[in-house]
C-alpha cells in the first residue's frame, strides 16, 4: 500500500478553538456588515481566510526569536537572512521590508515612481495589492494568464502560466520605457494558487530579455510551486527541491516576497535583486518607506526567524505534506459534489461559487454569499475572491466581473489536522443540500474607494 501523506512534525503547543453555533455565527456575521474581515476570530472555529502570516513556527524559528539581533544597523540576524536568501534563491542583495505590498512599493517605486500613466505591467494574474500599487500610479496590470486558468474544470498542470502570445503582443504595442517590468506570481493566487512551468519561466523570461524589459517573480509561494515542477514537470522528478528553486530564479533579475507565506513567519518581506545598481536605487526608498536597510521594517528577531523558515519550506517532506493536505480536502470536496478549481492549488481550495448558486446573479456576490452561509454552516471563514475582489474599473467605476467567483479556503501552515479538513468538507457538503433554498445575496451599503473587499458593508437583498 502506498503510505499517504503524513505531517512530518508533531505537536509540541496547542491554542484551543471556540466553537460557537450557528445562531450566534447568525448575529455575528449580520454585525459584521455581512464582511468576514468584520467578525472577530474568536468567533470563527475553523479560520481559512488567508495562509499570509497564519503559520505555525517550528522550534528553530522560536530559537531564532530569542537570538534575535535588534541592532539598528548590521546586525546578525540580517546576515543569517542575507546568507539564506542567497543560499536558498541565489540572489545576492536583498532589502527587508515589513511585508509584500511594502516591497511591491518600494520596488514600484524605483522602477516607476509616484505617477506614470503611461506604464504598464504585464503578469500572471497580478495579486490585488500588487494591482493596488500599479494603480494607484495610474499604471495598468495586464493579465496575460493562459486561458486554461479561467475554466476550473480544465486540468492544466500549470494554470499559471503566462500565454506567450498575450505577453509578446504586449511587448510589441509598448516600447521597453513603458514596461518597468514583467511579473510572474509563483504561484499564482488569483487564478487559484496555480503554478507555473520552469519551460514558461524559461521562456517568457527569454522574450523578456529579446525586449529588453525586466522580470520580477512575486515569489510569495515559490517552495509551493517548486513542488509542482518536480512533481509534474518532464525533466524535474529527481531534482531536489532547492536545486530547482535556484533554477527558477536563474531565469529573473529578482523578486518581491511575502514572507508571510513560503516564509512561514507571521509579519515581513522582502525584495531580492541580482543586480547591486537597481538594489542600490531601490535603497534609498527602502530607507524611506521602510527602514534602515539591515532591518527594514521588521525586528531582528523576525529576521532570523525567517532565515530558517525559507530553509524549512523548501524541504520536499514539508511541501509533500503541505500539498497533500490541500489536496485531501479538494478530493472530499469532489467526492461530496462540490465544485472546486482543479488541478488543486497549493494553498487553498477554490469553491466554485456560480457553480454553488447558479441561481444568484453576479452582481449579488455569490461567492460572498458563499463564504457567508459557509460561516453560519459550519463557523469555517474563508475569502472571497470574485466581483468584490476585483475592484470597480478606474475610469468607468463599473463593478468588474472576474471569469471566475470563487470562495477561497486558504491553508494555514503546520496549523491543521487532517480531522478539521474533514469536517470543513462536511461543512460544504451541508451547504450544499440547502443552497437551492438560498435564492438571493446582497447589495452594497458603502465601499471604499479601492480594495473595497477589506471594509465593504453588504445588506442581504
Ligand atoms: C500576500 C501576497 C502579497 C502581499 O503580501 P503581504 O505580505 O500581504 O503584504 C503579494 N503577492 C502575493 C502573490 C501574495 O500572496
Amino acid at each position: 500500500m502506498k503510505l499517504p501523506y503524513a505531517e512530518p512534525y508533531r505537536i509540541k503547543v496547542v491554542e484551543p478553538l471556540k466553537k460557537t453555533t450557528a445562531e450566534e455565527r447568525k448575529k455575528a456575521i449580520e454585525r459584521a456588515d455581512f464582511n468576514l474581515f468584520n467578525i472577530r476570530s474568536e468567533e470563527v472555529f475553523i479560520d481559512l481566510l488567508t495562509d499570509s502570516g497564519t503559520g505555525a513556527m517550528s522550534q528553530y524559528q522560536w530559537s531564532e526569536i530569542m537570538l534575535g539581533d535588534e541592532s539598528y544597523a548590521g546586525a546578525t540576524s540580517f546576515f543569517k537572512l542575507k546568507d539564506t536568501i542567497n543560499e536558498v534563491l541565489g540572489m545576492p542583495y536583498f532589502l527587508p521590508t515589513h511585508q509584500g505590498r511594502a516591497a511591491e512599493n518600494v520596488l514600484f517605486q524605483t522602477l516607476m515612481g509616484h505617477s506614470a500613466p503611461e506604464m504598464v505591467v504585464p503578469g500572471n494574474s497580478h495579486f490585488d495589492t500588487t494591482k493596488g500599487h500599479i494603480e494607484f500610479r495610474g499604471a495598468r496590470a495586464i493579465d496575460c494568464t493562459i486561458d486554461e486558468a479561467f475554466d476550473t474544470t480544465c486540468k492544466h498542470p500549470f494554470k499559471g502560466n503566462v500565454d506567450l502570445a498575450k505577453l509578446e503582443a504586449v511587448l510589441k504595442e509598448y516600447s521597453p520605457d513603458r514596461i518597468p517590468l514583467v511579473l510572474i506570481t509563483v504561484t499564482c493566487n488569483s487564478s487559484g494558487g496555480q503554478p507555473v512551468s520552469m519551460e514558461n519561466i524559461r521562456e517568457v523570461s527569454s522574450l523578456c530579455k529579446k525586449h529588453g524589459v525586466t522580470v520580477f517573480f512575486d515569489a510569495a509561494r515559490f517552495a509551493e510551486n517548486a513542488y509542482f515542477i518536480k512533481t509534474r514537470e518532464k525533466g524535474y522528478s529527481e531534482k531536489s527541491i532547492k536545486e530547482i528553486v535556484l533554477e527558477m530564479f536563474s531565469y529573473v533579475d529578482g523578486c518581491t516576497m511575502s514572507a508571510k507565506k513560503d516564509g512561514i513567519v507571521n509579519i515581513g518581506g522582502f525584495i531580492a535583486f541580482r543586480n547591486e545598481e537597481l538594489y542600490n536605487k531601490a535603497s534609498t526608498f527602502n530607507i524611506i518607506y521602510e527602514g534602515y536597510l539591515t532591518y527594514g521594517g521588521m525586528a531582528g528577531r523576525d529576521l532570523g526567524a525567517l532565515s530558517v523558515g525559507l530553509k524549512e519550506s523548501t524541504e520536499f517532506s514539508y511541501l509533500e505534506s503541505r500539498i497533500g493536505q490541500v489536496a485531501y480536502l479538494g478530493e472530499k470536496c469532489v467526492e461530496y459534489g462540490v465544485d472546486v478549481q482543479q488541478p488543486f492549488g497549493g494553498h487553498a481550495i477554490f469553491v466554485d461559487a456560480l457553480k454553488f448558486f447558479p441561481h444568484v446573479p453576479r452582481d449579488q456576490f455569490p461567492a460572498q454569499l458563499l463564504g457567508v452561509e459557509l460561516y453560519i454552516e459550519a463557523g469555517v471563514r474563508g475569502v472571497e475572491i470574485g466581483t468584490l475582489l476585483a475592484d470597480r474599473d478606474p475610469v468607468s467605476r463599473e463593478n468588474r466581473y472576474p471569469r471566475l467567483e470563487l470562495l477561497r479556503l486558504a491553508i494555514p501552515r503546520r496549523v491543521y489536522t487532517r480531522s478539521h479538513m474533514d469536517y470543513i468538507a462536511a461543512g460544504l457538503a451541508n451547504l450544499k443540500e440547502r443552497s437551492e433554498k438560498i435564492k438571493s445575496g446582497f447589495e452594497i451599503v458603502s465601499e471604499a474607494p479601492i480594495m473595497r473587499h477589506f471594509t465593504i458593508k453588504l445588506k442581504r437583498i
